[in-house]
């Protein structure tokens, strides 16, 4: 199968690697793109010890950006990529970056020793973000969508529009470029499909279910995902993904109620995490959940 990504552990050197991976130790590798942005698809959580991230304060109706914040920051290729700074050594951006922005948010959230931080920097360039204003409710879904396409977008400033390739091979389309495409259920899954070797991620929206939900919407998801029996051909190896974060959502419609998430830290332990709180808990209670965004990795 070509693809213009390569697989995980499958990654073929093109110049000196400069860095090592922060997750996997392995060196950082860097694909031929005129912004050379140094690209490594590492699973591997970076962040180490038992201790999971910091909380985050509500900052005014801010819970919807929180739990989006939260599972990027546990989203292990996105995260190793932001600490390992490879963005900000050759950003040239004046003024709002939402990669710069990101570096910043998940180096603290992880290393930081404090409980809960403050995201100030999401909240003061909201408008730079989305449609979105401080002390107005917005949504988790369009906060993702939103934050993909800023940094996507950051990744790209410095190359012209027209370059396809480099469109195409940003480290956030590598991660979440089934994602990018479309937000429908069905075509996000038949991006993953379609795309499998190079889209370790798929995210699914408003499957309160999911397993059969590939063909229709059950009641439950599993936390491990075999997308083989949905491919083209169902008799080969299977294609597994593993559940990582869960939005979920109470109240009865999207800006009314209250946002809170499941995050799987590195040490595999899950936790919950309402804002400035982050309590670990059980599998069966993450699996329990009436799921309003679920994120599963290769
Ligand atoms: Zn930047």
């Amino acid at each position: 199968e070509l693809s213009p990504f390569p697989a995980p552990g499958h990654l073929q050197r093109q110049s000196s690697p400069s860095t090592t991976c922060l997750g996997c130790s392995s060196p950082v590798l860097f694909l031929d793109l005129p912004s050379q942005l140094g690209l490594h698809a590492c699973s591997q959580p970076p962040w180490a010890g038992s201790r999971p991230g910091a909380g985050l304060y509500n900052l005014g109706s801010t819970c919807y950006l929180n739990v989006i914040l939260q599972c990027l920051t546990y989203t292990p290729p996105l995260a190793n990529y932001l600490l390992s700074r490879q963005h900000s050594r050759f950003c040239s951006q004046q003024g709002f970056c939402m990669m710069c922005i990101m570096e910043d948010h998940v180096r603290k959230v992880l290393y930081s020793s404090a409980t809960a931080i403050r995201p100030r920097a999401v909240i003061r360039d909201l408008k730079f973000i989305g449609e979105f204003k401080p002390d107005i409710p917005g949504d988790a879904y369009e906060f993702l969508r939103c934050t993909l396409n800023a940094m996507h977008r950051a990744c790209l400033s410095g190359s012209s529009d027209s370059d396809v390739s480099s469109q195409e091979t940003t480290i956030i389309h590598q991660i979440f470029g089934g994602f990018l495409r479309s937000r429908a259920l069905g075509k996000c899954l038949g991006e993953g499909i379609s795309h499998s070797s190079a889209v370790p991620f798929l995210l699914l929206q408003g499957a309160s279910s999911l397993n059969t939900a590939l063909e229709d919407f059950v009641v439950e998801y599993p936390e491990c995902l075999d997308l083989r029996p949905y491919m083209s051909d169902p008799a080969g190896e299977p294609i597994l993904y593993s559940l990582y974060a869960v939005v979920v959502h109470t109240g009865h419609t999207c800006l009314g109620g209250h946002f809170f998430c499941y995050t799987k830290a590195s040490n595999g332990q899950w936790y919950k995490m309402n804002d400035v709180s982050v309590e670990s808990c059980a599998i069966h209670t993450v699996l329990g959940q009436q799921a309003y965004l679920l994120f599963y990795t290769r």
